[in-house]
């Protein structure tokens, strides 16, 4: 039993697993560890003060209709009860937090992030990959990790430390410990490519270190996905397609049967796999082999986004990397017209909006600054997102699409208290978002 998911199931669930966890003749010695380690937490919890939450209003993660002068009280890791104030139970001694002004809503899920990457205008993607040491990589990840948090984001789904190993798992255990701040991470560790496909390239005469692992063919990527998967992947990422055409362009890299093969090795662990994946054709294979999201979708058309609503795939539009690409390329935003790329992605991202696939909020932070995340958000509205579909994405979305709608992204009983206070109404104005007064992570202000 993974520790970690004990920790952030619903109470009424950990209650179950804890009794099935103590009988002992089940209990491997590891898991005997981690009981005792788990048996600890209650009396934390306890330790732990109440605290009573008074924002000026709620959004609870789904409906459109603000809730007005609603409190929500904290017990613990959990929200013990939400609901206007007259009709809660008070427990004497709670920590009264008022929030004058401000909009509740659940802490932000990004779904597409890079902690071990910093802007590509800084430092670009193949320096950062060959010239910064596993050092200087994990302490900016430090940094990236605690900013990410302070702008709201409580959960991140991490998608490759692009050659910075397994760093992220690293990362998430620190987290975790409680050694550094940061969101609750949801880690891919080095991800895979085909062989041949990835960058750093250079001349043919030499091997170049590589952002991703390479892996081909049935045996060798039974094997690797399952090493990922035993380092500490919680998902499996996969590059579907990549620019290594004749003349630069994006073509697919693996077979339908190898994606299927790693679809097949990660779900019998109990995980997902995620990809990569810009043109129809990877785009199709990776729906038909079963993998539950798609990151960028940029040349995605109308039969390959019905596809992906038929079957329940989300897409990750990452708008926020497409823009500050072209930007690192000249473009000068509101000055410049669109390029072709902007233009094309707006096109896209409005065919995926009409064929009803469900929207992944990720902006492939980490091409941009982390902290910047909301901006992604800004660019879905701007694109022509519902403002109130852009924050249910970022919250009830994500949390399903992630698997944690039982325990993470609504303001509600029994869900554990991962909560931000904004300045403003961010169903009238996504921006608001920007303005995080009050970060709460697994009941514990992290920022005031
Ligand atoms: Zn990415």
């Amino acid at each position: 039993m993974n520790l970690t998911l004990v920790r952030i199931m619903a109470p009424k669930n950990r209650l179950l697993i804890g009794i099935l966890l103590f009988i002992p003749c089940f209990l491997s010695g590891w898991e005997l560890l981690e009981a005792q380690e788990r048996g600890a937490r209650p009396a934390q919890a306890q330790a732990r003060e109440t605290i009573l939450l008074r924002p000026a209003r709620v959004f609870d993660g789904q409906s459109a209709q603000l809730h007005e002068g609603w409190a929500v009280l904290v017990e613990g890791d959990f929200i013990s009860a939400v609901g206007p104030e007259s009709g809660l139970t008070i427990p004497r001694g709670a920590q009264v937090v008022d929030l004058p002004g401000l909009t509740l809503l659940p802490g932000l899920i990004e779904g597409h992030a890079h902690l071990l990457l910093h802007p590509y205008d800084e430092t670009p993607w193949t320096d950062q990959v060959l010239l910064e040491s596993l050092g200087e990589r994990t302490a900016r990840g430090v940094v990236h990790a605690e900013r990410s948090l302070m702008a709201g984001i409580t959960t991140l789904r991490d998608l490759g430390t692009e050659g910075a190993g397994f760093a992220d798992i690293g990362l998430k255990a620190a987290i975790e410990k409680g050694v550094i701040p940061g969101p609750r991470l949801i880690v891919t560790g080095k991800a895979i490519v085909a062989t041949g496909s990835y960058n750093p390239k250079g001349a043919p005469e030499w091997d170049f270190p590589k952002g991703a692992e390479e892996a081909d063919g049935y045996d060798d990527l039974v094997r690797v996905t399952r090493d990922q998967i035993g380092r500490g992947a919680d998902w499996v990422k996969i590059y579907a397609d990549y620019r290594w055409g004749p003349d630069g362009t994006a073509q697919p890299t693996f077979t339908e049967a190898e994606l299927r093969t790693v679809v097949e090795v990660a779900e019998s662990s109990g995980r997902w796999v995620v990809a990569h994946a810009t043109t129809p054709e990877a785009i199709r294979r990776s729906v038909e082999a079963g993998i539950k999201t798609i990151e960028h979708g940029d040349g995605g058309d109308r039969a390959t986004f019905r596809l992906m609503a038929d079957r329940g795939v989300a897409l990750c539009p990452t708008l926020g990397a497409g823009e500050a690409y072209a930007m690192y390329g000249g473009w000068r935003k509101g000055v410049d017209p669109d390029p072709a790329r902007v233009v094309g992605k707006k096109e896209s991202f409005r065919l995926a909006l009409e064929e009803g696939v469900p929207m992944c909020f990720g902006g492939d932070v980490g091409v941009f600054d982390h902290g910047d995340n909301v901006w992604e958000l800004e660019l879905m509205v701007d694109y022509g997102m519902a403002t109130i579909d852009a924050l249910r994405s970022a919250t009830s979305v994500n949390a399903r699409i992630f698997g944690l709608d039982d325990r993470l992204g609504e303001v509600r009983e029994g869900y554990l208290a991962d909560l931000i206070a904004v300045e403003g109404d961010p169903t009238e104005d996504i921006s608001a978002l920007r303005q995080v007064r009050m970060v709460m992570k697994g009941g514990q202000i992290y920022k005031r």
